[in-house]
């Protein structure tokens, strides 16, 4: 294998590689996602959290037993809590109890504002599927409006933009809006778990949406959160010749990994239903099939946890450092 000084060939990589360091160490990262609760103030058409069932559970609103779950998850070893839902901005309550006890991000639909001033250090990432039409067609509310509203200028909040085969052509004037309010983005391509007609991604559909990603990082280096290599990677489900799927997702919960021979994976990952004992099967729905499954979080975190599979050319490493900075980005482990 080669070393670091021989696989860092320009001063970018080598500036991204010096920020990461520490963060992809043994010590470093250990997040795991969680619900807060089981409702929302949504109901879009797709989503996986209600189609897949998963707010069946008995939600569990004692907040002693919150904080001793916190207590109980730090112990194992977390030290990042992903916060989803549900609908987190509806129980703050709960939020204040997982911001007092551990570092942690919330995703929200951004309709109801999560306050700043009570959460002063809180990354927020709030869900968009497209513009105006769209969102209102889909979520029933031009949700765009309303969230950038409640969080216009703030630098620690970010969009996460889920983009579809039929909304390519809306990337770029909805990336611009975003910039346009002081906001960044980070894309993720939609995943067809409901079969629904068109929405399907295919090799011409997957060039496009790479080209027009490819295109938005370089025309808006600011505001783009992202990575050329991570695109590549989303649109094509392979990395270094391997086929992305089942054995090789880094995002199984940890508890129900039972995968053998068991692949590289994000240490000590669960995702945890509001009872604080469910735990879901990965990071998305057990509904979604894994051969058409284009979760950005388990690409990017796959391409971070196959580091040593990465050290055999510049070429690659550069790549390896280039999506692990953007992961490090996103999940606060370095300054924007
Ligand atoms: S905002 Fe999220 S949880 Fe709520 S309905 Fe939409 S996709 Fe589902
Ligand atoms: S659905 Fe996606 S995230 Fe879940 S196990 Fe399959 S590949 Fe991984």
């Amino acid at each position: 294998m080669l070393t670091i000084k021989d696989l860092i060939r320009d001063e970018g990589t080598r500036a991204k590689y010096e920020a990461i360091r520490n963060m992809a160490g043994a010590h470093g990262m250990r997040s795991s996602i969680y619900d807060v609760n089981n409702i929302c103030n949504l109901r879009c058409k797709g989503c996986f959290y209600f189609s897949s069932g998963e707010d069946q559970v008995p939600d569990q609103k004692d907040l002693g037993e919150l904080k001793a779950f916190i207590e109980k998850e730090k112990a194992r070893g977390v030290n990042y809590a992903i916060l989803i839902g549900g609908e987190p901005s509806l129980s703050l309550d709960r939020l204040d109890m997982w911001y007092a006890g551990i570092k942690c991000s919330a995703a929200t639909n951004g309709v109801k504002r999560i306050p700043r001033e009570r959460y002063p250090k809180m990354r927020i990432g709030i869900s968009l599927w497209g513009d105006e039409e769209y969102e209102e067609r889909l979520r029933g509310k031009n949700t765009f409006k309303i969230s950038s509203e409640h969080y216009k200028g703030d630098p620690n909040v970010y969009y996460l933009y889920t983009i579809t085969p039929p909304n390519l052509h809306m990337v770029g004037p909805v990336t611009q809006k975003i910039g346009d309010v002081g906001l960044r983005v980070h894309y993720q391509l939609f995943s067809n778990d409901q079969n629904v007609e068109g929405m399907d991604w295919s090799e011409e559909t997957f060039a496009r949406v790479r080209d027009v990603m490819d295109e938005m990082l370089d025309r808006h280096p600011e505001v783009v959160v992202s990575s050329k290599y991570y695109h590549r990677v989303l649109t094509t489900r392979t990395m270094l010749g391997r086929r992305f799927g089942w054995m090789e997702c880094p995002s199984v919960s940890e508890a129900v990994d039972e995968r053998s021979p068991r692949p590289k994976r994000l240490a000590g990952f669960n995702s945890i239903a509001s009872d604080y004992r469910t735990i879901h099967r990965c990071c998305t729905s057990v509904t979604r099939d894994c051969l058409t499954c284009h979760d950005g979080a388990a690409a990017m975190s796959w391409i971070m946890v196959n580091k040593r599979e990465h050290m055999t050319s510049p070429d690659d490493f550069a790549n390896w450092v280039d999506v692990t900075h953007m992961f490090a980005k996103l999940y606060e482990y370095i300054p924007w």
